[in-house]
This record gives structure tokens, sequence and C-alpha cells, in this order.
């Protein structure tokens, strides 16, 4: 680091490293071959505090920054990408409430989170993926509420959470302007559990459709004001991104390291692999990306932490730039391996899977270079 961390983030990372190394490494290839969750350790992380790091103390969370945040993620990452994403997620849902709920729903909705309760951000839908405000879900306004029709696909946690923070539009013809969120418990009358998804990499989080169907939501349900919805959705996802983006320096990490280890040990013409330069290139190039990633991933994550103007676009360099990253570094990573790399027996195609969607969920990348390119353009006005 080109700072100085603090003594309490030296030992917030050192506990996360350990219990990436104890806890996650352990279990990672079982759960993410059985493509299951393993729920007891995502309770136990959630109780660890791992995934409310940056809610407040006074509604239970850890009260780090985030900066604090990032470092423990990527050590978490390093364990697994899949445990940790599904871990990560309680924070996901748990944003739009710190920052946009009122203090009886933050006393109500927060604490469990860091008592083995789960929840779940359900913004994705069929036919509003990149484009949220085609969201069709709709809230109907109606005596002392409002009923939710409508479904939502790809949702971390989906099939496991307590409750739900969901946007939905008010009127279906004004698109983002008449977001709403709300939250919305699971076992609200109305409200199933959708198709559970089969998926690349990130394996063992739990990926889901949610289903609406005239869904009950008491208006004191309802997040900050009616028709806020869009806003809370952007300022949830641009603190979030620097997470996404230490999940993949964290597995970028991970596959450096054992292939880093691997060129030492293989002897191919004589000599170690690692003593070819052709070899060696990669690894200083994987090397330097990684150390980059990093840096824009705290840069992003102190931004936040300043609480000063927009971190938008530093937010979304942070995400795409760590994620392409991942992508890069585990590609290189398994090559280096050869043929091993590619078998099972090894954690390095595990690696290049959970990658992949580092560049997809939270915003795809070509979405995080439009706000980037925004930035850009507007520091010309
Ligand atoms: C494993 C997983 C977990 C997820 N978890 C959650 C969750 O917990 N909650 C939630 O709400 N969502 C979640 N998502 C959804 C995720 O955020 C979306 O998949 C993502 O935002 C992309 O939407 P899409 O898949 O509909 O792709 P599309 O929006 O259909 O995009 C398809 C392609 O077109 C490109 N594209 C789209 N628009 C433009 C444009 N204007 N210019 C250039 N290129 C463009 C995209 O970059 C992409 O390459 C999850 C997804 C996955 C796969």
């Amino acid at each position: 680091m080109p700072f100085k961390l603090s003594s309490e983030q030296e030992v917030m990372q050192k506990v996360a490293r350990e219990y990436a190394e104890n806890k996650i490494r352990p279990i990672a290839a079982k759960y993410d071959e059985a493509e299951e969750t393993p729920l007891e350790i995502i309770k136990e992380m959630s109780r660890l505090g791992f995934s409310t790091l940056t809610i407040p103390e006074e509604y239970g969370g850890g009260g780090v920054d985030a900066l604090t945040a990032c470092l423990v993620i990527e050590e978490l990452a390093w364990g697994c990408a899949g445990i940790t994403t599904s871990a990560t997620a309680n924070s996901l849902a748990a944003y739009p409430i710190l920052l946009f709920g009122n203090e009886e729903q933050k006393k109500k909705y927060l604490p469990p989170l860091s008592n083995g309760k789960l929840a779940a951000f359900c913004l994705t839908e069929p036919g509003a993926g990149s484009d949220a405000g085609a969201i069709s879900t709709l809230a109907t306004p109606v005596d002392k509420g409002f009923i939710l029709n409508g479904n939502k696909c790809f949702i971390t946690n989906g099939g496991l959470a307590d409750y739900y923070t969901v946007f939905a539009t008010i009127d279906r013809k004004k698109g983002a302007r008449a977001l709403s969120a709300f939250i919305v418990d699971r076992n609200s009358p109305g409200l199933s559990v959708g198709k559970k998804e089969s998926k690349m990499g990130i394996r063992a989080s739990n990926t889901t459709e949610v289903i609406f169907e005239d869904v009950f939501v008491p208006e004191e349900n309802l997040l900050g004001k009616k028709y806020g919805g869009f806003r809370i959705a952007m300022t949830t996802l641009d603190l979030s991104r620097p997470i996404i983006g230490a999940l993949a320096v964290g597995i970028a990490r991970a596959a450096l390291e054992k292939a880093a280890q691997y060129s030492k040990e293989r002897v191919q013409f004589g000599k170690p692999i690692g003593h070819f330069q052709a070899i060696q290139l990669k690894l200083a190039e994987m090397a330097m990306r990684l150390e980059a990633a990093r840096m824009l991933v705290c840069r992003a994550a102190i931004l936040a932490d300043k609480k000063k103007g927009r971190i938008s676009g530093a937010s979304a360099m942070a995400k795409a730039y760590a994620g392409d990253t991942a992508m890069y570094v585990t590609t290189e990573a398994l090559q280096i391996m050869g043929g091993y790399g590619y078998m099972r027996d090894y954690p390095m195609e595990k690696y290049m899977r959970d990658a992949k969607i580092m560049q997809i969920y939270e915003g795809t990348n070509e979405i995080q270079k439009m706000i980037i390119a925004q930035d850009v353009l507007r520091s010309l006005k």
C-alpha cells in the first residue's frame, strides 16, 4: 500500500485473511461443484460482521469506513468469490435503507443483518437489465400502502433472503422518473421465489427469480420519497461498486499467487518455467494490473469515505478496471498452468469462471464506461 493503514485496518485485514484461509477456502470447491450456498458459513459471516461492514454500530453493523470494507472483501474473495458474493449481498440490500430509510426502518431492518438474517436487492427484470428505467414491476397505490406486481430476475440470495429491497414503478409511462423503492418481507402473501439459476461461476451464491403477485406493501415500507427510486438505486450502486472491485482484486490475487508458485515448481526443458522470459512477462503484466486495480478500488473507497460530491466515475472506474483485471489475470494464470490449469483438480479454472461475472453484475463494464465518459465530458463544461 502506498499509504499507511491504521492498526484497526491491519487487524481487520488479518482477521479476514485468516477466516478466508481457514473457513472459506477449505469448502470453496465443494460448494462450487454442488452449486449450493453454505448457509451456516454465510450466517456466521453475517454474525462476524463481514456482511454489514459499513453499517454503523448503532444499527448492529461493523461501523468501518469503505476503505476498510474493501480491504476485508479482497481477503474474503481471495478465499471464494461465490461465498463472498452471497455474504456481501446483505450490504447491497442494506444501502437503500441506510441512505434513504427513516429511523424506524433502520432500527427494524438493519440490525438483523448482523445476526444471521439475509436480504436481497431486487432491481433487475427480464426486460430491464442495463436499462433500469425500463422496470415494469408495478406498485399501485392503495389505501395504506401499495400492491406490487412483477418479476425480478438474477437476484443474489433471492431464495435465501428474509426481506428484499425492491424497485418498482408507480407509472410505467414515466420510466425512471416513477421508480420507487420498498422493503418487502419474505413472508408477504403473493411473494414467491422462482427459478434458481445454474451459473458458470460464483456458483456458491444463490441466484433466483423473485415474483410479486398482488403483494401488499404497507406505506411505512416505502423507502425515501415516492418517485425517488432511481436515485436510491444509482446512489446504492455508486457505493457498492468498489466492493465488486475489491472482490475482483481478491480473485486476481489468488490466481497470480497460484500461477507464480506453479511457475517456480513446474520444470520443462530442464528449468522451472518461471525462468523463461515469456512467463516472466506474463507475471509482470498481471502484477502491474493487479496493483493498479487495487489502487483504483482504494481511491473510490477513500472518495466515498470523504462524502464529498459524486463518486460515480471513480466507482465505475474501480469496478470496470478491476473486473477486466480479474478476467485478464485469471486467463493468463490458467495459461501459465497449461493443461493442469484447465483441470478441475486445481482451483484455477474456478478463478477464471468466477472472474467473468465481475464484468457483468452491478452494471456491465460497458455501462461503467458510459458513466466514466459522462464524467469526462462533464468535466469539460
Ligand atoms: C450472477 C448474477 C447476480 C446478479 N445479482 C443481482 C442482484 O442481486 N440484484 C439485481 O437487481 N440484479 C442482479 N444481477 C443482474 C445484473 O446486474 C444484470 O445482469 C446486469 O446489469 C446486465 O443486465 P442484463 O443481464 O439484462 O444485460 P443487458 O442489459 O441486456 O446487456 C446485454 C449487453 O448489451 C450491453 N449494453 C446494454 N446497453 C448498452 C448501451 N447503452 N451501450 C452499450 N452496451 C450496452 C451490455 O453491456 C451487455 O454487454 C445479477 C446478475 C448475475 C448474472
